[in-house]
């Protein structure tokens, strides 16, 4: 297993306290990794710093090169990277090997494309006698760090566009599911020049904060909570860093009388429960109209008491466990305070599963109502909720009646009730008829306490440039 950290082109051990690593399906130790120091972290920056000038002023097809040559490279790792992951985290092998590795490799290849077609919006003469033009230039050194639940996507998302338009990386995986990211490490040593990627491995306070507040990082980018996101704002706010967070999420499904009821149940059993429900974007909080209900809630309780959870390389396995005992226990309190209730049914689930590992039962919980916590906290387990409305104007008002906005959907075959309602919920993405899908060409990121800042698509490469004038008098 490489457990070696990645700095100024070499694969070197960690210098500070070892941290346990875990198969979360067998709540067993996998290994044990050295953090960064403080002293590596130093390193990391400056040498990230000091190959920014060549990389900056490499040209973009031969930037594209490197990207192209690690997504064949990722491809080829296939397996290896799959098999790291899906120990990791308790995810299907399967779905670790075929969902995410064929999606890694095409966010490298967008965005090597992407990197040869950056512009500039403008280019004229605006005052006689001088033109001017627009330049969109790297930033210099970013700090990406990732969370646990997608970890090689992540590492993805953050160094395409970054190193596309030219900056220099020092990122951290999290600490709980760093395997991936380090294996990668390896693949982009042989590739890449000396400094232009650095993978370091630690936790938030001990690794993650020098990092982000380091002089010469020039922006911050999160993938993660709420309150570390908020934490991260406070922290790089007197040195003027440019941050970019993708944070928390608590997508609603709002499903009318219309919808075919069977493919929204389809859809919910998928992109409620993918990946157990640790997904920002994970359709958890359902809307159903009266006309429905009833009928909705049997047949989703039906179809997500069949989901099938296991260990990661059991074909059969839809569902793993939770990252962490943790995490498993926050899951489960929720899910018990809810119980607590007198209104809210049990439909299927709502236990954790007895065992070494961290799994929680698919849990279908009906007749919560707008104020309850489990409908308006981020749970982050394979937990939804149902709760019934009215009329449009009602479900709009639930569906925007939240702290977050990342991901929504709408299930109705009313052309018109269905853009009406896109064009008002306050949501970064919006999905008729279906839920969950992303593409390399679009934008994914949200509003409100979701956070800014876009990730793949034209826009996420811009995020990691500044827009410049050059004025030239003729
Ligand atoms: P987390 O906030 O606990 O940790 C995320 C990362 O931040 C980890 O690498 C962690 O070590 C690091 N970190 C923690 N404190 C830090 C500090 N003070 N300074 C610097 N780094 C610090 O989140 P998590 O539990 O790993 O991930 C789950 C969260 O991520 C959920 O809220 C989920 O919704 C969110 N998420 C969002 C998206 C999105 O695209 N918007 C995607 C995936 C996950």
């Amino acid at each position: 297993m490489q457990t070696k950290l990645l700095i100024n082109g070499r694969l070197v051990d960690g210098e500070g306290t070892c941290q346990p690593v875990y198969n979360p399906s067998l709540g067993t130790v996998l290994v044990d990794i050295a953090e960064a120091s403080t002293r590596q972290v130093e390193a990391a920056v400056l040498a990230a710093d000091k190959a920014f000038e060549g990389w900056a002023q490499t040209p973009p097809k031969d930037r594209a090169q490197l990207l192209l040559k690690l997504a064949d490279r990722i491809e080829e790792q296939a397996q290896t990277l799959a098999r790291l992951e899906s120990l990791n985290c308790g995810k299907p092998y399967q779905a670790a090997l075929n969902d995410e590795i064929p999606a890694i490799a095409d966010v490298f290849r967008f965005f090597a494309g992407a990197s040869r077609c950056m512009s500039g919006s403008a280019g004229g003469e605006y005052l006689p006698g001088h033109t001017s033009m627009i330049r969109r230039d790297p930033l210099g050194v970013v700090a990406s760090i990732a969370p646990w639940n997608y970890p090689l996507m992540m590492v993805a998302w953050k160094l395409a566009p970054a190193l596309a338009a030219g900056n220099c990386v020092v990122l951290k995986p999290s600490e709980q599911t760093p395997l991936s990211a380090l294996k990668l490490a390896e693949i982009i040593a042989e590739l890449f020049p000396a400094g232009v990627v650095n993978i370091l491995f630690g936790r938030g306070p001990s690794v993650g904060e020098p990092l982000v507040t380091h002089p010469k990082v020039r922006l911050v980018s999160l993938t993660g909570s709420v309150a570390t996101g908020a934490r991260i704002i406070g922290a790089t706010a007197s040195s003027v860093k440019r941050t970019h967070m993708e944070l928390g999420g608590k997508a609603p499904v709002l499903i009318f009388n219309d919808a075919d009821i069977d493919a929204a149940v389809e859809g919910i059993r998928a992109f409620g429960f993918y990946n157990a429900g640790q997904d920002c974007t994970a359709a958890c909080r359902l809307y159903v109209q009266e006309g429905v209900y009833a009928q909705f809630v049997e047949k989703l309780g039906i179809a997500v008491a069949s989901i099938r959870h296991g260990l990661q390389d059991d074909p059969d396995t839809e569902l793993g466990p939770l990252i962490t005992r943790d995490h498993l226990e926050r899951v489960a309190g929720f899910v018990e305070r809810a119980k607590a209730q007198p209104h809210i049914r049990v439909i299927t689930g709502g236990n954790r599963v007895e065992g070494p590992g961290f799994f929680f039962e698919p849990t279908v919980l009906a007749d919560a109502r707008q104020d309850d916590e489990i409908v308006q906290r981020e749970v982050f387990g394979p937990v939804v909720t149902i709760t019934s409305f009215t009329d449009e104007a009602q479900a709009l008002a639930y569906a925007n009646d939240s702290d977050y906005g990342l991901a929504s959907s709408v299930w109705t075959q009313d052309v018109g009730r269905a853009n009406r309602l896109a064009s008002r919920l306050q949501y970064g993405c919006t999905w008729v008829n279906t839920h969950f899908m992303l593409v390399s060409e679009m934008p994914h990121g949200g509003m409100k306490h979701s956070g800014y800042g876009k990730d793949m698509s034209m826009y996420g490469l811009e995020d990691y440039t500044c827009v410049r004038h050059v004025m030239f008098k003729h």
